[in-house]
């Protein structure tokens, strides 16, 4: 398998496109052909989720040898992980919810940073790249802890992290600020998560800059979407979703399915649409946005248009108004023809807007798009729980409230998984309010006791340790500073 730039001609293998992260000219990489995977039912229904994940993946990581990449995901999806599902479906009346955040962190993050490190310390075997590699990420809450996490204490590599302090849950902001590992430096910046990408992006893109840190021993990639090993090993939880809904009975074989997932970088929902492409059955794929509803916009008008407020919201992960990820969509429903593709990205850059052509407008039917604000969001959260006695987070229930708006909008009565990408216990505030209705009192770790007391569900024990954590990480930065503050840390040694 290799790998191209949705900007151009660069062709490289999967261990390189793991390194850089991004490509030289900007673009995304992208698998050159989509492996069709044979889907013999019987035999792969009864495939633990490792088993599956090599069977998906060897497609992907051929230039790794079998053992190799059998080994990387083992050590991944392991007792790390609370539920030895991994990523169990959970039925609730109508409703199968997918639940990815029973790992380490409790966001979906975790699915495919659990492996990520394991691909790349192989993949920087391979290439025989003696230099350091410096992680950068942005995040809008979920990534950052994931990957310093993930990253923490591994030799050869360093991780910086930026994330918007003012846009992230206290949970979330406490998770980073005390993360111990020798290697892991956490930044909060005076801006937006959109901020923090762009300059994590032009940072990847500056010439010189590579060739000054390259001469200092170090090679920068990243833990975003953007990489292709944060984005290919999503893929694989849903096959295993629909192999679960046919074990379950729900399903029969080859019937399709729809799946809907609370969207921000379009990364989660682009690897359903790779899953899709490889063969899975899927009808529709519903795009849930929160007030940022960009994409919403986009998929109903073909133009992408980002010049409009940003609003913080309950869902701060998805509080993202340039979906990075989309460019490897757009790359598909544009024929693979580069040239429009970097059109389409100097006008975003230029203007702050662009419109996909008539012609490939009929690409964006595999899409239903729709949006939830705070107010129907807290709703949502609360109808869940009195209805389905189901305890859901923000982004879910996002989710959840469009699929209703879907179901209403179309009749549709497709068997339906929805992603649920968080523990409700990161976002205790929050759900608190929105099941109370009173205002939040106190501080987290008591609102967590309280909810915990209410709903009868237990605080997952990395809430629990938090509380007794030390803050390592307070500087808050503007930025316009990350470039010095990079700079700085890969000066010292
Ligand atoms: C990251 C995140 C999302 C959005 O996923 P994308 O892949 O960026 O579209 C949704 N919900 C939660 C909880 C997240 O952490």
């Amino acid at each position: 398998m290799e790998y191209k730039s949705t900007r151009g001609n660069i062709r490289l293998t999967s261990t390189k496109a793991l390194i850089e992260g991004l490509a030289d000219d900007g673009g995304l990489f992208i698998p050159i052909k989509f492996p069709k995977v044979e889907l013999n039912f019987k035999e792969l229904m009864n495939k633990s989720y490792n088993e599956l994940a090599f069977y998906i993946l060897k497609n992907y990581f051929n230039d790794f040898d079998e053992n190799t990449l059998f080994n990387c995901i083992t050590k991944a999806y392991d007792d790390k992980f609370d539920i030895k599902e991994i990523a169990p479906l959970v039925k609730k009346d109508k409703f199968y919810f997918l639940e990815l955040f029973h790992g380490p962190t409790l966001a979906f993050k975790d699915m495919a940073l659990s492996l990520f490190p394991y691909l790349l310390k192989e993949a920087k075997l391979k290439e025989n790249i003696k230099k350091e590699i410096v992680i950068l990420t942005a995040t809008s809450g979920d990534t950052g802890k994931a990957a310093l996490e993930a990253f923490r204490d591994i030799e050869g590599i360093k991780i910086i992290v930026f994330y918007p302090s003012k846009g992230v849950s206290n949970i979330q902001r406490l998770q980073m600020t005390t993360q111990e590992g020798e290697n892991t430096f956490v930044f909060g910046i005076n801006g937006n998560f959109d901020d923090a990408q762009r300059a994590v992006k032009e940072i990847f893109a500056d010439v010189h800059f590579n060739e000054e840190i390259d001469k200092r021993g170090y090679v920068l990639s990243s833990a975003n979407s953007i990489n292709i090993g944060r984005l290919l090993p999503q893929i694989v939880y849903y096959f295993y979703a629909y192999l679960k809904l046919l074990k379950m009975g729900e399903i029969s074989e080859g019937e399709y399915v729809n799946i809907v997932v609370p969207t921000g970088n379009f990364g989660n929902i682009l690897a359903a649409y790779y899953a899709k492409k490889m063969g899975l059955k899927v009808n529709k794929l519903i795009c849930a946005s929160n007030t940022n509803n960009v994409l919403y916009d986009f998929l109903r008008s073909g133009v992408y248009d980002i010049r409009r407020n940003f609003y913080t919201t309950i869902s701060p992960s998805m509080d993202i108004l340039v979906s990075s990820n989309l460019e490897r969509f757009l790359y598909d429903a544009c024929g693979e023809d580069e040239d429009i593709i970097r059109a389409l990205m100097r006008d975003l850059k230029e203007f702050g807007c662009f419109k996909l052509s008539e012609k490939y407008m009929d690409s964006l039917k595999d899409f239903y798009a729709n949006f939830a604000d705070d107010k129907e969001t807290c709703s949502e959260i609360r109808w869940a729980f009195l209805n389905l006695r189901y305890l859901i987070d923000p982004h879910t229930a996002v989710a959840l409230n469009v699929y209703k708006k879907y179901l209403k909008d179309t009749d549709d009565d497709t068997k339906t998984i929805i992603a649920s990408t968080a523990s409700p216990y990161k976002f205790v505030a929050s759900v608190y309010k929105a099941i109370t209705l009173k205002e939040p009192y106190g501080d987290e770790f008591m609102l967590a006791d309280e909810l915990s007391k209410l709903t009868k569900t237990s605080i997952p024990k990395q809430i629990v340790e938090l509380n007794n954590k030390r803050v390592l990480h307070n500087k808050v930065i503007d930025k316009g500073e990350i470039y010095d503050v990079i700079k700085d840390i890969l000066k010292g040694d």
